[in-house]
């Protein structure tokens, strides 16, 4: 069997790996020239704990992963207005939580792709054609002409996916502005690195919030040498969809906006700094005959819920494990979906619900804050608000394998339910979306 996988992100180097592992054929085309370095830190929890377990990528996100102790929330001047001590969250997930740049959970996947995979970057996919009967195999053109015959076509490629605006439509039907923008970059700062510490620094203020992390802890642990003295940096704003034209120069003005401590890294922001809408994807089908939608093309949960690299990698072993235990391809993937969605629909709910408070719109809502800070000193609050972060999907319930092959006819009949398609490829060219930078 062969799969082709549009996008080397979490969920399509992890599902390259698991279906590897079956003993698949695999072919990964990602469109960047070489593995993406630029990134935001991410917090690892949910579903995707034992995922990584599972696809062995534990240990090498463990190296990368790093504990900070408290987010520290600061005004415009600077004064510290409240923390959240961390060690709740460590509690809540049962020490399954840690803090790891979206690129290093990329660089712990590719480290244990088996070297079967063949990964084409500098590559996308240009159409896909599904011309026979249900179950043939799919044509896949890429963007240098040439041609691949895939068994199973996975999209991977993100929130713009590419391949799912060849099968499925235009991302505007898709995509579920949450009425905010997001930038992120790291940079070189031993100076504010050294400051940070160990602790997570959010700017406390109305609209908008800058967040800084050591990537080195402030020098308190042993990091390798990239690492040292440097500064991941995410600003979230209030703001629609359409992206300034001049990203760099919008996201200096906002650090400027919020004090000192965030104007700290305006002069670092690179050229080209990621700069995206935040939204959900909202599809209504993910199964589109051989072409299955996963990871952040099919369910986004957004920076909001906060899971979905989580979910990127637990989707990826659901999906293997729902292969493996099923003969019928075209009934393993219809039952995923099914099966996938009932897990990270809640989890863009709790998203949708974040967007109403993440960032404070009137400053009796950052008192309210405020006042929930303070009372977040007492073990029992904080791990409340703990609770409330991590979310409801913090459950391996999700990851228990399929139990067994069922009866054809029961297979005959979710083909039918699922009303199975038979697209026909939109030749054209993907573009960028609407996403901006290089991350
Ligand atoms: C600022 C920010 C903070 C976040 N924080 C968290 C967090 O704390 N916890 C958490 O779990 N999640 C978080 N997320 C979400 C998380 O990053 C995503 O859900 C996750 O990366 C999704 O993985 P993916 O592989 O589906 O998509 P992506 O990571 O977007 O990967 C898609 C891949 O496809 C490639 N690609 C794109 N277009 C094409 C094309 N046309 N052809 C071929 N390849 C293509 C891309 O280059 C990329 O390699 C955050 C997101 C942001 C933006």
């Amino acid at each position: 069997m062969h799969a082709v996988i549009s996008g080397a992100g979490i969920s399509g180097l992890a599902t390259a790996t698991g279906l590897a592992g079956l003993g698949w054929q695999v072919t990964v085309i990602e469109a960047a020239p070489a593995p993406r370095r630029g990134g935001y830190m991410i917090d690892y929890f949910g579903p995707g704990w034992a995922a990584a377990e599972r696809l062995g990528v534990m240990p090498a996100l463990r190296r990368h992963g790093r504990i900070y102790t408290a987010a520290r929330y600061v005004d415009l001047h600077g004064r510290t207005t409240g923390r959240l001590p961390l060690a709740s969250l460590a509690h809540v997930t049962g020490g399954r939580y840690f803090s790891v740049l979206r690129p290093e959970i990329e660089e712990a996947l590719r480290e244990s792709l088996p070297p079967t995979v063949d990964v084409r970057y500098g590559r996308t996919v240009t159409a896909v054609q599904q011309p026979g009967a249900a179950g043939s195999p799919v044509g896949v053109t890429l963007d240098d002409g040439s041609t691949l015959t895939a068994d199973l076509v996975v999209a991977a490629d993100g929130l713009h996916s590419c391949v799912r605006r060849l099968v499925v439509g235009d991302e505007v039907d898709l995509l579920r502005p949450l009425g905010f923008q997001t930038a992120a970059f790291t940079c070189s700062h031993p100076e504010l690195a050294a400051r940070l510490g160990d602790e997570v620094l959010l700017t406390d203020v109305v609209g908008a919030q800058v967040g800084l992390f050591a990537l080195d802890l402030g020098g308190r642990e042993q990091r390798p040498e990239p690492d040292r003295g440097r500064v991941s940096v995410f600003v979230i704003r209030r703001g629609g969809s359409r992206l300034p034209d001049d990203p760099r120069s919008a996201v200096v003005d906002e650090l400027a906006r919020q004090g000192a401590w965030a104007a700290a890294v305006a002069d670092r922001v690179p050229d080209a700094p990621y700069l995206d809408v935040v939204a959900q994807s909202i599809v209504p089908r993910w199964v589109h005959g051989r072409v299955l939608l996963a990871g952040d093309a099919a369910h986004a949960v957004s920076l909001l819920a906060g899971q979905g690299a989580s979910l990127a990698i637990a989707g990826a072993v659901a999906l293997v494990d729902r292969i493996a235990a099923d003969e019928d391809l075209d009934a393993a993937l219809a039952e995923h979906e099914r099966t996938w969605r009932a897990v990270v629909e809640p989890v863009q709910a709790s998203g949708r619900r974040a967007a109403g408070t993440f960032v404070p719109r009137h400053r009796r809502d950052l008192w309210l804050r405020r006042i929930v800070l303070r009372a977040a000193r007492l073990p029992v609050v904080s791990r409340r608000l703990a609770s409330g972060l991590t979310g409801a999907a913090t459950t391996d319930r999700v990851l228990r394998r399929p139990r067994a092959r069922r009866p054809a006819s029961s297979r005959a009949s979710d083909r039918r339910s699922a009303g199975r398609p038979r697209t026909s490829s939109r030749p054209g060219r993907c573009g960028r979306g609407r996403r901006r930078g290089a991350s």
